[in-house]
């Protein structure tokens, strides 16, 4: 049975959406802090199969919370609810490392296909990753990987790694998506407008700051020096440009 943990304060919400996902098959628990959703999900590391979570919480709010979970290393997909007429919450919540996200009010129909969404997609993951731990398959069973390789670095778009010289970084779907897009354009520089508009479907004025620090995020992993970035250019004015391979120094 799937375990979901709601971190939603409003009474009246969390426990309609309790008693929705128990009736669909779904073990649930609500808090309604973001202090004791990281409390729960810190004693319990893989105690949950999905994580919904409210932006607007008493406290720490849902940004917050994500943002610590994904820097603690903690990968459980999460689905954030923001609040309709804030499309910048959409790119806060991934920047964060939030794997989907629903405006508020939400349809249940919605939010039960999304759910199953992130489910299956990890469900999907885990067994490829079952299958690559066993012994080989024969080699017309296994379909090429989505794999894209840039100096020491590969990233395997299918199981949304990063390898890095023997070290594996996890990427939510999200950064996963914005490398894709950097990748397909590569040598070419791409505006935050049309990043925002191609890889997170953003058509209004959004605040495109928080793409920097999404990108912020990014240099972490793909850069062997941060501060000085190599592959994940900041062209000024414009945007970024992604360079496979570069020129020696
Ligand atoms: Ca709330």
């Amino acid at each position: 049975m799937n375990k979901v943990l709601v971190v939603e304060d409003e009474q009246h919400l969390a426990e309609g959406l309790r008693f929705n996902l128990e009736d669909e098959g779904y073990q649930v628990q609500v808090v309604e802090t973001g202090e004791a959703a990281l409390d729960v999900l810190r004693a319990q590391p893989s105690g949950f199969d999905l994580v919904i979570l409210d932006v607007m919480l008493p406290g720490k709010d849902g940004f917050s919370v994500m943002s610590e979970l994904r820097g603690e290393g903690q990968f459980v997909p999460t689905l954030m609810l923001t609040a309709r007429g804030h499309p910048e919450d959409v790119l806060k919540g991934f920047a964060a490392g939030a794997d989907d996200y629903l405006t508020k009010p939400f349809e249940l129909a919605i939010l039960i296909a999304r759910l199953r969404g992130l489910l299956r997609r990890r469900e999907w993951l885990r067994a490829s990753l079952d299958a690559s731990t066993r012994a080989p398959a024969a080699p017309a069973e296994t379909p090429p990987a989505d794999e894209f390789q840039f100096g020491d670095k590969t990233v395997n778009f299918d199981r949304l790694e990063l390898h890095v010289r023997g070290q594996v970084f996890p990427l939510t779907l999200m950064e996963a998506n914005v490398l894709r897009y950097l990748i397909q354009h590569e040598g070419t520089p791409v505006s935050r407008k049309k990043m925002l508009e191609e890889v997170w479907g953003l058509h209004e004025d959004t605040d495109t700051r928080a793409i920097d620090n999404f990108m912020v995020r990014l240099r972490r992993y793909v850069e062997d020096d941060p501060s000085h970035p190599r592959h994940l250019l900041t062209v000024r004015g414009v945007g970024y440009r992604f360079i496979a391979e570069p020129r020696a120094t």
